[in-house]
């Protein structure tokens, strides 16, 4: 296979990842600003300025983990139109991450409880979440880790209102000829070094390098994203930082 790495199946991918997640969960944020430079935060901030939600959204935002996007969801209502009826629910798998987000949440200066529910669950079964309920879903870094993202994708569209929109921001596929080498290089040496020295941790990153490549690319996804019933807007993604990561957006309509 590709760069030689092997196949996981299913049951030890869910087990890999939950472990990587409790691995990694106090260091998360740091570890995102160490292999990102901070880029990670730019591409955060224009995810939620292209979904440039309307007063009064409710929002869910799955494999939430400690609350980026959601926290950034609550600041953009708040500064773009004085909003406080804005609705986040963050669901994720992994409760330690949810207790990271819990605490950030709590250590706010504006009372946000009223905003905020945080819950464990599967994006590939949200079994208490109602249907036709939610008018934006986001999921940023986290479908790459699910087993199967068909079923993330329906599920997302079962959960949606009709209008509702989903958006995804995510690892893509760098097809640039000058840039491709030299990000190989990184993902491939320099991020599992890093990992060792912050988090102590060379496996869990060589892991995410892994589990990058393996997502699929950009019009793979466009057409999964199609294939459970969302419309899209032209190809349905917008690269950013050369493809590294993308941004896929779809609507129920
Ligand atoms: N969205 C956050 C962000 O952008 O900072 C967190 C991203 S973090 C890289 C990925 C998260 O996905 C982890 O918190 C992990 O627990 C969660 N996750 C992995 N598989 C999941 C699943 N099947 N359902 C829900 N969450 C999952």
């Amino acid at each position: 296979t590709h760069f030689g790495f092997r196949e996981v199946a299913e049951t030890e991918k869910e087990r890999l990842v939950g472990q990587v997640f409790s691995n990694v969960a106090s260091k998360y944020d740091i570890m995102n600003d160490a292999m990102s430079a901070g880029v990670h935060r730019l591409w955060k901030d224009r995810f939620i300025r292209q979904l440039a939600p309307p007063p009064g959204t409710k929002l869910l935002d799955v494999a939430g983990g400690t609350g980026d996007i959601a926290m950034r969801f609550l600041n953009y209502c708040r500064n773009a139109h004085h909003d406080h009826t804005a609705h986040v629910h963050l669901v994720d798998i992994n409760p330690e991450m949810v207790n990271v987000g819990r605490q950030r949440f709590h250590n706010t200066v504006y009372d946000l409880k009223s905003q905020v529910d945080l819950s464990v669950g599967n994006a590939e079964d949200l079994a208490d979440i109602p249907s036709d309920s939610k008018d934006a879903y986001t999921i940023a870094f986290g479908i790459r880790n699910c087993t199967h993202v068909d079923r993330v994708v329906r599920e997302a569209y079962r959960v949606l209102k009709p209008g509702g929109r989903f958006m995804c921001l995510e690892f893509s596929r760098v097809e640039n000829p000058l840039i491709a080498p030299l990000y190989d290089l990184y993902s491939f040496e320099v991020i599992p070094a890093i990992g060792q020295v912050i988090a102590s941790d060379r496996e869990s990153y060589q892991y995410l390098v892994e589990s990058i490549r393996r997502f699929p690319s950009q019009d793979q996804f466009a057409d999964i994203i199609r294939g459970a019933g969302f419309s899209v807007v032209g190809k349905g993604y917008e690269n950013l930082t050369f493809g590294i990561a993308a941004i896929h957006s779809g609507f129920k309509l």
